[in-house]
């Protein structure tokens, strides 16, 4: 027979199943069986075991309940989800204490300030399929946010990629529909029935207490309510207080912001760098310079989705010129917002009754410090006065916490130290009843020494007797007749009077009553706060913007950026650009700037141009090293941060807003996903090109590196002149290549310009000068940099002699119709000693041809072909080239 605790351990584990039950006993948290191993595994801790009755010996593994915080920690970033089982019952040393799973805790529904991160919102999301559309909703339990928007299927993953949610609920039969990074996320099936949309417009409605959805802006969106009910369910299962801190739904629409994808997000390394996600070394670690920590997560929002509309940029961009103009405003603001704490989150805790003393007294600093933040925002005007209206003190709740709270709680609730004295009179009673108490028995000890003669007399306590006298045996008999004797040591006597039980009583009758009494008191005013909760977010709204505003102006002006000019047009002008983090990374003043200017495909008839000559595809070669990676994602971060609002790292920027960034860059494998390097290069292509508009900006690096020279080759001159011919298309791009053949596209595409990255050679070796010039390159120097990269000698040395063999041999190598032109750009010499004048690629096709094999109409098209193709060749050696 198993051991009753032992039957009910089974029960609550199966009611959950799933999730990890920590289940308490006594001052530990107790694992068992599997979940012990596993405990044992992710959080190193001993694993023993222990008889459960009728020979069973299972697993056991425990966690002080202390400890649980950090322990829990470490679970939830393990993936796991943990049921936590409490006793809810008092042990009495004969019944089974009674216990139950009071919370689930998801990597989606965490509070703990421990658990959440401070600088990013922690999202739990539920996304809602219907094989065509996506209903995807959001919710943050530690700031309140609930919104939930439509999308088409395709654009799911964006939505999601842009949320960067810890946890996504689906319905079990759309799981494998939706795309999950499985280390940042986890997935949460739930049955299908938790989405059925009828029943889920009746429970939000029921959550709301409301008698229609209008107010929320979605009531006619069936999978959008799918979805937002999914999280109501979720979290009334899992963390019933959360829940009550979704006290609203906003329902938006994806059209507002620019779409990023999951890749283009990543290769712009605007949160994560670098093959491990490193902090460092990312747009938003230059960036911010906020304050606060909403100031910090708005700011890492706002990155991630740029903005399409003039109006709100322009809205933005005065803000940040306002405060960019004088660094007195901005000190004076940074000097306010660092006494800002986390509002937002603080009242969200206290709705969830798990708001600390501490926290609801930096609430009250934080709430004290809103007006002059106003003053200082109403001195500005229209740039930021708008702000103004948002930024309410809540001078109720303040005044609340003002009364109510100590000016710096100490302890626990209930210790008496978080009520502030004179907030109420019962309280203050108590306070001084215990007090009197607590002197009278100090100053007994002296008494009773004056009254019996006895010095070594002592008054000490201990949790089991209460007060004591103590007597040592050698004065025994000195002992007055009034002492009580109440507990006999080795070598003295503790003794109580009537009158020292008296006062005891009094100090323990009043700490109980106090501590019963200032827990009902502070949960109280932490309801109070929380009645408050959209007032106190709205300002924690206002002060995040205002947060990242300053930031964005602090960053410009200690980094040197301009305000860009804005509008709808096809232009992307750039000068003396720079790449954001690449220039901080070097030493002050390193960075080689480089212009830029793109325009995306006239619309209908070819219009002339009046600004700089700009192309639309920019053809980008140049050695390895040389550059090109960071000019390209330079390009796409300034336009990027013109559309957050922010000012950009150049001397003067025009951006003709963008609709979408696309980005495909590098190498990069997804064998999880079953797809190779080159499929997957492959896929992100067919996506762009399937996506991008005329309005896009298209950055692509290294086109059909992951497969032979033929196919990689024609597979990249397809892309780009299909970027550049498509009318659905003109995307403004930048496409870097190793494969020179590509320049002579100019001379047969209108608006293709060649470009490429400088270098000086000195000595036999190279020397970077990461300036962007026209022209095209001619050679890679990939020997130069792998042996700069340190390969053997012997292995540099043998691919020098393949080289050069290569060179001579098949002219499949490096360009042959461009050397006098480059080398005399460039200002080098003659570059491959020994170098042959190299047969055309028109040469080779004649040579290659099968005169015999082609009937004469076959003959008739290759020799138009051959006929345009030499005049191509003959165009891209003499025509504009750059
Ligand atoms: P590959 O073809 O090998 O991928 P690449 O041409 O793309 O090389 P990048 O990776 O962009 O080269 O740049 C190589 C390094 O050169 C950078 O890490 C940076 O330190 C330096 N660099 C790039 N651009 C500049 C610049 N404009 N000014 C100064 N240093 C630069």
């Amino acid at each position: 027979m198993p051991t009753p605790v032992r039957t009910q351990y089974l029960e609550m584990k199966a009611r959950h199943p799933g999730a990890l039950l920590l289940f308490r006993m006594g001052d530990f948290y107790e694992t068992f069986d599997e979940d012990a191993r596993i405990a044992a595994r992710d959080l190193e801790i001993v694993l023993t075991q222990r008889d459960m009755g009728g020979g069973e010996v299972v697993p056991l593994a425990g966690i002080p309940y202390h400890a649980l915080d950090a322990y829990l920690g470490r679970l939830i970033r393990k993936g796991h989800r943990v049921a936590i089982c409490e006793q809810v019952s008092e042990p009495d040393g004969k019944r089974l204490v009674e216990r139950d799973v009071v919370r689930v805790v998801t990597p989606g529904t965490v509070l703990e300030p421990g658990l959440v991160e401070e600088a990013a919102n922690t999202y739990l999301a539920a996304v809602a399929l219907d094989g065509e559309r996506a209903g995807v909703a959001h919710a943050d339990v530690s700031t309140g946010e609930f919104a939930v928007t439509e999308v088409a299927l395709e654009d799911m993953a964006r939505e999601l990629a842009r949320l960067d949610p810890r946890e996504v609920l689906v319905a079990v039969s759309g799981v494998g529909e939706v795309p999950v990074d499985a280390e940042a996320m986890t997935l949460t099936p739930l049955p299908d029935a938790a989405f059925a949309p009828r029943e889920a417009r009746r429970r939000l409605l029921a959550h709301f207490g409301v008698s229609s959805l209008d107010a929320y802006g979605c009531e006619s969106m069936p999978l959008a309510t799918a979805a937002a009910a999914a999280i109501v369910d979720y979290l009334g299962e899992t963390h019933r207080a959360a829940l009550a801190l979704l006290t609203g739904l906003r329902t938006y629409a994806t059209g507002a912001f620019m779409a990023l994808d999951p890749q283009t997000r990543r290769n712009l390394e605007l949160f994560e760098a670098g093959r491990w996600g490193a902090r460092t070394g990312t747009l938003l670690s230059v960036l911010d310079r906020t304050r606060t920590p909403m100031g910090a997560r708005t700011l890492r929002r706002w990155l991630g989705q740029p903005l399409l509309n003039l109006g709100a940029l322009a809205q933005r961009q005065d803000a940040v010129a306002w405060l960019h103009a004088s660094s007195l405003r901005r000190e004076g603001l940074r000097d306010l917002l660092a006494e800002v704490t986390d509002m937002e989150r603080a009242v969200g805790r206290a709705g969830a009754g798990a708001a600390a003393p501490r926290e609801l007294a930096a609430l009250r600093r934080s709430l004290q410090r809103v007006p002059a933040i106003r003053e200082a925002v109403a001195e500005a005007g229209d740039a930021l006065g708008w702000l103004a209206g948002d930024l309410d003190p809540c001078a109720a709740t303040l005044a609340l916490l003002t009364d109510a709270l100590e000016e710096e709680p100490q302890g626990e609730v209930g210790g008496g130290k978080v009520v502030r004295a004179g907030f109420n009179p019962e309280m203050d009673e108590l306070r001084d009843a215990a007090r009197d108490a607590r002197s009278y028995i100090a100053g007994l000890e002296r008494r009773e020494r004056e009254r019996t003669g006895i010095a070594s007399l002592k008054v000490g306590y201990n949790r089991v007797f209460g007060y004591y006298l103590e007597v040592t045996n050698a004065h025994r008999d000195a002992v007055p007749e009034d002492y009580i004797r109440r507990q006999t040591l080795a070598n003295a006597e503790r003794y109580y009077t009537p009158e020292l039980k008296e006062h005891e009583s009094r100090v323990l009758n009043a700490g109980e009553r106090m501590e019963e009494l200032e827990q009902a008191l502070y949960r109280q005013l932490c309801r109070q706060v929380a009645d408050d909760a959209s007032r106190v977010r709205r300002t924690a709204g206002a002060v995040a913007a205002l947060d990242v505003f300053t930031a964005l102006a602090d960053a410009a002006s200690r980094f040197g950026y301009v305000r860009p000019t804005l509008d709808e047009g096809d232009a992307l002008i750039i000068r003396n650009g720079r790449h954001p983090v690449v220039e901080r990374m070097l030493p002050e003043g390193a960075f080689v700037p480089n212009d830029t200017a793109l325009r995306a495909a006239p619309q209908g008839r070819a219009v002339a141009d009046d600004g700089p000559d700009a192309g639309q595809v920019i053809i980008l070669t140049g050695p390895n090293m040389a550059g090109k990676s960071t000019y390209m994602r330079q390009v796409a971060l300034i336009v990027l941060l013109a559309q957050v609002g922010s000012f950009v790292p150049a001397d003067a920027a025009h951006v003709g807003l963008a609709d979408r960034i696309f980005t495909r860059v590098g190498l990069q494998d997804d064998l999880a996903a079953g797809q190779s390097t080159f499929m997957v290069e492959m896929v992100e292509t067919a996506s762009i090109l399937h996506h991008a508009t005329r309005r896009s900006l298209v950055v692509l690096d290294e086109i059909g590196r992951g497969t032979s020279t033929y196919d990689g080759l024609s597979i990249a001159q397809a892309v780009a002149e299909h970027l550049h011919n498509d009318p659905r298309l003109g995307s403004r791009t930048l496409f870097a290549t190793h494969y020179h053949e590509l320049t002579a596209l100019a001379g047969r595409l209108p608006r293709v310009r060649n470009h490429s990255v400088a270098v000086a050679e000195e000595d036999g070796g190279v020397v970077f000068l990461h300036r962007i010039v026209p022209g095209g390159a001619d050679r890679s120097y990939g020997v130069h940099v792998a042996q700069l990269a340190g390969l053997p000698r012997p292995v540099v040395a043998r691919a020098w002699e393949l080289l050069a063999h290569h060179e001579q041999g098949n002219g499949t190598g490096r360009k042959k119709r461009l050397p006098g032109e480059h080398a005399a750009q460039l200002g080098l010499p003659g570059l491959i000693p020994g170098g042959q004048p190299q047969p055309s690629a028109v040469e080779e096709a004649l040579r290659a041809l099968d005169v015999n094999g082609l009937t004469p109409l076959e003959a008739l098209n290759r020799l138009y072909e051959l006929q345009q193709q030499a005049r191509g060749e003959q165009g891209g050696a003499n025509g504009r080239g750059g």
